[in-house]
């Protein structure tokens, strides 16, 4: 169905999360980062930006919350256009883990040591230490620049209790960045690359902006409202590749046979969900399965995947 009908549409939006909201009971905001622990549990907002970059919202849309692992996307595509394909896949792999998002095991038991996939935090972590730069913030800035430019939002900005939260509570995280030092698949200061990986999880967007982020990646690249290709297809492709293989975390294939959208979503309950040439979907809801993924938020696209027949496969 892509003749919209633009009211139904927005009745649709509203109705769908009216009706699912209740769904958020079922799970819990996650408690390791306390600042993501205050999130209230039951919300949900969703926004779509069709073809034409018209967007349309229901719900929580405009709540801001953070990026988390969704920034991850971004900072592999940076890392894709600085270095190209090579050099970030003899540091990084292409398979998903069947772990948690945030697991030790892989990194030693694995030969050589580098990283299943870029979208665990080992993976992320070691993208982070190829972003080049004088300094974080400078390393930041080719994020951010890629981001405000997508959202259209000049003002996107990293929330800053945020960071701290995650800097003063990050133990897991310096525990995989040290032992990919170690095995020199990070150089340089690792402090630093945490501290940019801290930031960019960080960055605060709303529904709307991440919809734009997933209509430009379902674009393969091109941006409608800046009439620009803002980055090679070839990168948009590996990057919707990864969100079907490891963008749910270990709920990638459970995700990909009951909604089959490319997505990927953060612990502050964001989804970022691409159907290729036709929409980008944002989803916020805090609430999270013990997978780590938005309860309400997958049952939400579930949905509209059904009733707009959006699966890929
Ligand atoms: N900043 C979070 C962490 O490092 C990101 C995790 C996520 O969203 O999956 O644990």
């Amino acid at each position: 169905m892509d003749n919209w009908d633009l009211t139904s549409l927005q009745r649709v939006l509203e109705e769908t999360v009216q009706n699912t909201i209740g769904e958020a009971e079922k799970g819990q905001v996650p408690s390791y980062i306390p600042e993501l622990a205050r999130q209230e549990k039951r919300r949900l907002g969703v926004s779509v930006c069709l073809k034409d970059g018209s967007v349309f919202s229901a719900g929580d849309a405009h709540l801001p919350f953070t990026l988390q692992s969704i920034s991850k996307t971004f900072s592999l595509m940076v890392a894709l256009c600085e270095h190209g394909e090579r050099y970030v896949f003899e540091r990084v792999g292409k398979e998903p883990t069947g772990d948690p998002f945030n697991s030790i095991i892989k990194l030693e038991t694995i030969k050589p040591h580098k990283p299943l996939n870029p979208m665990i935090n080992a993976g992320a972590i070691a993208v982070a230490g190829m972003i080049p730069g004088g300094s974080v913030e400078e390393r930041l800035e080719k994020i951010m620049r890629l981001l405000r430019k997508m959202t259209g939002n000049p003002d996107l900005r990293v929330n800053d209790e945020m960071y701290q939260s995650e800097k003063q509570t990050a133990d897991r995280n310096r525990a995989l960045a040290y032992f990919l030092k170690d095995s020199r698949i990070l150089d340089g200061d690792v402090e630093e690359t945490l501290d940019l990986y801290f930031r960019h999880c960080s960055i605060e967007v709303t529904t709307v902006e991440v919809a734009r982020l997933a209509a430009i990646l379902a674009a393969d690249g091109y941006d409608i409202a800046s009439k620009e290709q803002l980055f090679p297809r070839e990168v948009a492709r590996i990057c919707k590749t990864f969100m079907v293989t490891c963008g749910m975390y270990n709920a990638s294939g459970e995700f990909a046979i009951d909604v089959g959208i490319p997505a990927k979503s953060g612990v502050a309950g964001g989804i970022m969900a691409a159907v290729p040439q036709r929409m980008g979907l944002g989803v916020f809801g805090p609430a999270l399965d013990d997978k780590g993924n938005s309860v309400a938020g997958v049952k939400l696209l579930q949905k509209l995947s059904d009733l707009w027949d959006l699966s890929i496969f």
